[in-house]
């Protein structure tokens, strides 16, 4: 088998799916499991289902698509609000998407009455990260016109926080969702689901500060890593062990910690800056930019340092490393969700799915 690679551990992943989906379903809250990290990795969607999740997400047609080849039966969310150039795919595989435009859901409505179908949406309400969404301040009015448009089947309302401006989904943001829920019910348009939540709102589930009315949850990271990028923390009761990339050494020499030479930019155009420590032992590993985001390897063992990369090569200080290592060693990590993301959609690096 080559390198480097990607090996999942299944017994983790169950671990945090169970963990989640009890967490979850003990409060009455709906969960869809987001698999689009891995591409939409089938043996993972079907893992998921098996063990609790009610809904598949994902924020790509193509991944859905591949999925359901597979054999994975879904119930399938899809994340990202559509291009109007994929509603005839979407209608075909798609049992309920996000969208945040009438003129979207005009056009769902009317590929999905072509088809005999009725779509499920769930309309999206920035309440101030400033990615997807109606401004919370036009949002009664807006979604009470897309419950309004023939085809779809307004499934419910949904918001996304964290992951753009990174702001923190707190009780002040969820009760005004919840409040705009209210005042669209008030004006007897119904809908089952309130979707509140990413990772970076699983902490009010902890705390128990949830509103009552939020009772959806889309969550993708604190599953498959048992981390919160946002909130920079790791779940104590979910496990963190769920994957392990291993890379190759091919260089390993002793050179000095600063480059001789004039210093113009590096192969992605930047600076780089140096410290100097004197000569070092180096280590070169077979994996670069186009496979991984540097900054995001967690070396496993002690002694160990990521230094900086270029398309496909990285150097590592192993100086305080305590062991033998040669050409050819291999050296394990563990990744943040941006590392992850890029080695998974990098076709140099094997995935091993042991399940
Ligand atoms: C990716 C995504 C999620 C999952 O976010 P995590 O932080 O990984 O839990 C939820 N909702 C939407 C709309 C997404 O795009």
């Amino acid at each position: 088998m080559g390198y480097p690679r990607l090996i999942s551990n299944k017994e983790a992943i169950i671990h945090n799916v169970k963990k989640i989906s009890q967490m979850c379903h003990e409060r009455g809250i709906e969960l869809t499991g987001v698999v689009k990290v891995t591409k939409g990795e089938p043996s993972l969607a079907k893992l998921y289902l098996e063990n609790g999740v009610d809904i598949i997400g994902d924020s790509r047609i193509a991944n859905i698509k591949r999925m359901k080849m597979a054999g994975v039966n879904g119930p399938f969310m899809l994340l990202r609000i559509p291009m109007p150039s994929e509603i005839e795919d979407l209608v075909k595989y798609v049992d309920i998407t996000l969208v945040s435009e009438l003129k979207t859901v005009e056009i769902i409505g009317k590929i999905a009455m072509d088809k005999g179908k009725r779509q499920k949406i769930i309309y999206m309400v920035d309440v101030g990260d400033l990615r997807e969404g109606v401004w919370f301040e036009n949002a009664v009015d807006e979604v009470t016109k897309a419950s309004q448009i023939k085809g779809v089947e307004l499934y419910g309302i949904g918001t996304n926080l964290g992951c753009y401006g990174g702001v923190v989904p707190d009780t002040e943001n969820m009760n005004l969702l919840s409040d705009i829920a209210r005042k669209i019910r008030n004006k007897e348009t119904n809908f089952k689901i309130v979707s509140g939540g990413n990772t970076a709102a699983v902490y009010l589930i902890e705390n128990n500060t949830l509103p009552k009315e939020i009772n959806g949850y889309r969550l993708g990271e604190s599953i498959i890593l048992g981390t919160d990028t946002t909130n920079n923390r790791s779940f104590p009761f979910l496990r963190q062990d769920t994957f392990t990339l291993e890379a190759e050494i091919i260089e390993l020499k002793t050179k000095p910690s600063v480059p001789y030479g004039k210093i113009g930019r590096d192969a992605m155009g930047r600076v780089p800056v140096f410290e100097d420590f004197g000569n070092r032992l180096k280590a070169i590993i077979a994996i670069g930019e186009q496979d991984i985001q540097p900054d995001g390897m967690i070396p496993l063992e002690k002694g160990i340092k990521v230094l900086h990369a270029s398309s496909d090569h990285m150097v590592l200080d192993v100086t305080e490393f305590n062991g033998e290592l040669d050409i050819g060693s291999i050296l394990k990590f563990r990744l943040t969700y941006g590392a992850l993301l890029r080695s998974m959609t990098s076709e140099y690096v094997e995935k091993i799915w042991d399940f």
